[in-house]
């Protein structure tokens, strides 16, 4: 439990884009007292844990783009200063992303990497190239469902994005969750987050019953402050500033009090699978280069198909983590139900669609590996948490007059972006109108605002 009764700042949940924040405003204003709140037993167990944890820079949205950029180049730099995240796990492992592309998207995503004059790190991989993939058939010949359903598109052409690759989450959660500590910043785990309210002082009414502000102390909106952060033991702190990054579950603390985010849960699961075919496909050394050759070579890539299901490589345990963009028809909500005590009983294993394995994943797999459908591959695990999706692909910042900020939205691509994102947030903290991402660029905060947003759609989403 929390050791003061009031805090400068809460911020609740303990995910990367919390603990970002927390270390980055932390940093900034020494001064402050901050408490990060979590309802799990620890730093990075919410959808992070789910998470496949991929980093990439290629983005169809220049905003993406530039905050995936600074953040990859942010952990890039942790790696070149600190041993322990490099050895004997890297933080990053930059092995690559391999779009294999149908002939519709070829050339939009040339088009994106010219667009972006050299930002955009990816180089073209010709069919020749791929031929050499065990197993893989570019050009399909029946479709897994049979009859009604179109032909799976051809592969005609690669692309394969460099500064690209895998993050190992539970040292992005150590570092930071360690640099919070050090700076001094409290935590309490085990606790969930069940209601912000404001609190009655001599110049604001509230509404006796529901403890609401009336309205027309919306005119007084510089004086009405948030005041009391409340637990699901009853208990609570003080403070009048709260900052809100509480991933899938930020709308249950928010939309009591009339804040929108505009973004909304979806689960995503995601299905470990082992064999031979597995082992071979591990094995196949791509012609193209990773950005770090000399150190680890050229190995299976996390490779996206045209149907949008995406491979990933787990070398030490030999699997592939599948995983299939599905963002049809998909119910919207966070399924656990909070008890009385608010907590959420949010089981991963229980979550996961272990039944979509079958009717969707494979036929999004099976036309280009058929070995999947064989016995050569095993499905071993699986496990979902959520994707926060905001109505563009982009994340959100949104502050309040009275003292309450959310940052998310991270549409599936949070871990990512978590650096960035905390950087800005730490920024809305002191007020300011522009926040500095990792490597110096400036980035107007409103661009990801709700009220003056001003950013285009992502295309690419996965
Ligand atoms: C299957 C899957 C694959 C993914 N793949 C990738 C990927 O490859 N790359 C990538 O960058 N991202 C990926 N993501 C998305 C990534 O997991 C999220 O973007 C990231 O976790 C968002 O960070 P966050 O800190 O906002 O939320 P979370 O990681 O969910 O953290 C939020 C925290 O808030 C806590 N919390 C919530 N409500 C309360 C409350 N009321 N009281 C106290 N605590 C509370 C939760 O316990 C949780 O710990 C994937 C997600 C899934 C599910």
């Amino acid at each position: 439990m929390p050791a003061r009764e009031s805090y400068d700042v809460v911020i609740v949940g303990a995910g990367p884009i919390g603990l970002a924040t927390a270390c980055h405003l932390r940093e900034r204003e020494p001064s402050v007292s901050m408490l990060v709140v979590d309802a799990r037993s620890g730093p990075g167990e919410g959808s992070m844990g789910a998470s496949n944890a991929m980093a990439r820079d290629v983005f169809s949205s220049r905003d993406n783009h530039l905050l995936a950029k600074s953040s990859i180049a942010f952990y890039r730099r942790l790696m070149e200063e600190r041993e322990e995240l490099r050895a004997p796990v890297p933080l990053l492992d930059l092995y690559g992303y391999l779009w294999l592309l149908p002939e519709r998207l070829h050339r939009e995503f040339l088009d994106l990497v010219g667009r972006s004059g050299g930002s955009i790190d990816a180089v073209p991989v010709d069919l020749d190239g791929l031929r050499s993939c065990p197993g893989l058939v570019p050009s399909p010949a029946r479709w897994y469902d049979g009859d009604g359903a179109p032909p799976p598109e051809p592969i005609t052409a690669g692309l394969f994005g460099r500064n690209c690759g895998a993050i190992a989450p539970e040292l992005l959660v150590r570092y930071y969750h360690g640099e919070a500590l050090r700076q001094g910043v409290e935590f309490a785990f085990d606790t969930v987050v069940q209601r912000l309210s404001f609190e009655g002082r001599e110049e604001i009414l509230l509404h006796e019953s529901s403890r609401r502000p009336f309205a027309f102390q919306e005119r007084m909106a510089g004086r009405l402050r948030i005041a009391r952060v409340g637990f699901g033991d009853g208990r609570s702190v003080r403070t009048d500033r709260v900052i809100v990054a509480a991933g899938a579950w930020a709308e249950r603390i928010l939309h009591p009090l009339g804040v929108a985010t505009g973004c909304s849960p979806r689960p995503q699961s995601l299905y470990s699978v082992s064999g031979a075919a597995v082992d071979d496909l591990l094995a196949w050394e791509p012609p193209v280069h990773p950005i770090d050759p000399g150190v680890r070579g050229s190995r299976f890539p996390f490779v996206i198909l045209p149907t949008g299901a995406n491979l990933k490589p787990v070398f030490r345990e030999r699997r592939i983590w599948v995983g299939l963009e599905d963002t049809i028809a998909q119910p919207i909500g966070t399924r656990e139900d909070p008890g009385r005590d608010g907590r959420l009983d949010f089981d991963m294993a229980r979550l996961a669609d272990r039944a979509a394995y079958a009717t969707d994943v494979l036929p999004a797999v099976a036309p280009y590996f058929p070995r999947f459908e064989t016995t050569s591959v095993r499905l071993e695990n699986a496990w979902a948490g959520y994707y926060h999706f905001s109505p563009d692909g982009l994340p959100v910042l949104v502050d309040t007059p009275f003292g309450v900020t959310f940052v998310g939205g991270d549409s599936g691509s949070g871990v990512m972006k978590a650096d960035a994102l905390g950087r800005l947030a730490a920024a809305q903290y002191e007020g300011r109108s522009d926040g500095q991402l990792f490597g110096g660029e400036s980035y107007r905060l409103d661009r990801l605002s709700l009220s003056a947003r001003d950013v285009k759609e992502e295309r690419i989403i996965l």
